[in-house]
């Protein structure tokens, strides 16, 4: 809807004189394709890239090997929809205000996306790329806000329902595994469809597996059935390779994707983007400490992050400092020629994925199912309950499990700490102040722009102060 079309007039000026729009869309300048491939509640650590002794990911290890893998990449939540939100918009969920985490109807204000973010859905339609979505968890459903900027937009849910109320009833929701294979489906055939195409595209794939339940096809589940699990508890013990199998069977159904890139002929010019919204707990601490959202620990925090940019970035490269899903976006932008304009809390990685220094950049996570906040500095890790006040601090490189908490010993050390996570939040409360302002001035405005948010002289003012828009 009246997005240009950059491609298009010399594409029909090439038509007229060849008849032909086979060589039109190859001929032009290379924009590239982009395809984001998130693979819900993927530990990092389960995947053979990050080290992991089984077989679960031939197809994402590949991947890997062609392009960039960040070994240290943290999630700011460890649950899906603030966890994506910062992912697709490169803010916080503080300040996009989702800090809710209703199981009822979505409250808004608290837990949607609000319209005044720009999704980079929103970014890439604006710079003429056709957009388009198939998402297999509810969480970044268009309930929640996250069909922004999409033309076309597809929750593949079992049982598909326009009545908000009981399709917001997602704790009685029925998970089943035909998830992983619509997605794929419907990617497989949309890519097939774009060698006619003459606009870059930008496809956003979201995985529900390995998310619970454990239940992969019998053939994937065999496979890790002999392995041998080391936890003290039988029941970790017994979903393990149940979680294994389901990651296994997720890759290849991403391996299938990737194969119709290939065949599609658009290999060379997609940059493919993989990650998590979060990982997973089975037990490390504790009998109580599974699945997500409890916990800050690492098991829910670190996610893969993998890119493969032919031609952009170079092949078999490893990162090891520590990044985070809110740099995700400005790399995205910068790698695709874009303007990173607007607000934006991340930074690009892009200097650091062609050999720069570690910009030491510190993560904020929080937001879980209950108050905790934690700070990732290597090697420190700083853990506040907001209701007990308890202040955990590790040592990741001496401790990497988080088993010690040496917050005792170190307590000028973790005074500093809680310090410095305050401000970094304190940060995020006033971006959402500019956010809100923005989002009401541009409501007030008419009709909702999907450009980036233009800003005030006093918001502009005030984002320099905090450090932001230091690229204009
Ligand atoms: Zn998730």
């Amino acid at each position: 809807m009246g997005r240009p079309e950059f491609f298009a007039a010399p594409c029909l000026a090439l038509l007229l004189v060849a008849l032909s729009t086979a060589g039109c869309t190859r001929s032009e300048p290379a924009q590239p394709n982009l395809l984001l491939i998130v693979v819900d509640t993927l530990r990092a650590d389960h995947l053979g890239g990050y080290g992991y002794p089984l077989a679960t990911s031939p197809a994402i290890d590949a991947l890997a090997e062609q392009g960039v893998l960040f070994e240290e990449a943290i999630a700011p939540a460890p649950w899906t929809r603030p966890s994506a939100a910062t992912l697709l918009t490169g803010l916080l969920p503080e300040t996009l205000g989702l800090t809710c985490a209703s199981h009822n109807l979505p409250r808004e204000g608290c837990d949607v996306l609000p319209a005044g973010a720009v999704t980079l859905a929103e970014r890439l339609a604006a710079a003429g790329y056709d957009t388009a979505a198939v998402v297999a968890n509810i969480q970044v459903d268009s309930l929640f806000g996250f069909a922004q900027g999409y033309d076309e937009f597809a929750s593949v849910f079992p049982d598909l329902t326009h009545d908000m109320q009981a399709r917001a009833d997602w704790s009685s929701f029925e998970w089943e595994d035909t998830t992983t294979r619509d997605v794929t489906d419907k990617a497989r055939a949309w890519l097939a469809e774009r060698g006619r195409a003459r606009s870059p595209f930008f496809l956003y794939l979201h995985y529900l597996d390995p998310h619970e339940p454990y239940t992969p096809p019998a053939e994937h589940a065999r496979l890790f059935a002999a392995a041998d699990y080391d936890s003290p508890y039988p029941e970790v013990r017994r979903e393990l390779p149940l979680y294994d199998g389901e990651i296994h069977y997720v890759d290849s159904a991403v391996g299938r994707v990737l194969d119709s890139l290939t065949a599609a002929g658009l290999d060379d010019n997609t940059i493919v983007l993989l990650t998590s919204d979060h990982g997973e707990a089975f037990g490390e601490h504790g009998a109580l400490d599974r699945r997500h959202g409890l916990t800050l620990f690492d098991d829910q925090l670190h996610v893969p992050l993998i890119v493969r940019a032919p031609g952009r970035l170079k092949e078999g490269v490893r990162v090891t400092a520590q990044v985070r899903l809110v740099d995700v976006l400005p790399s995205l932008l910068e790698l695709m020629g874009l303007e990173p304009s607007g607000l934006l809390q991340g930074h690009s990685l892009l200097a650091l994925a062609r050999g720069g220094a570690d910009p030491r950049l510190d993560a904020v996570a929080a937001w879980g199912y209950r108050p905790l906040r934690a700070l990732r500095t290597p090697p420190w890790k700083l853990i506040v309950d907001r209701r007990s006040g308890r202040t955990s601090l590790y040592n990741l490189a001496a401790d990497p499990l988080e088993q010690h908490d040496v917050a005792r010993g170190q307590g000028a050390l973790t005074l500093l700490l809680r310090d410095r996570m305050q401000r970094r939040l304190d940060e995020s409360s006033k971006l959402r102040e500019a956010l809100v302002a923005t989002a009401g001035e541009q409501a007030g405005g008419g009709s909702h722009d999907s450009a980036p948010l233009p800003l005030s002289d006093r918001q502009r003012e005030a984002l320099r102060a905090l450090g932001y828009l230091d690229d204009e």
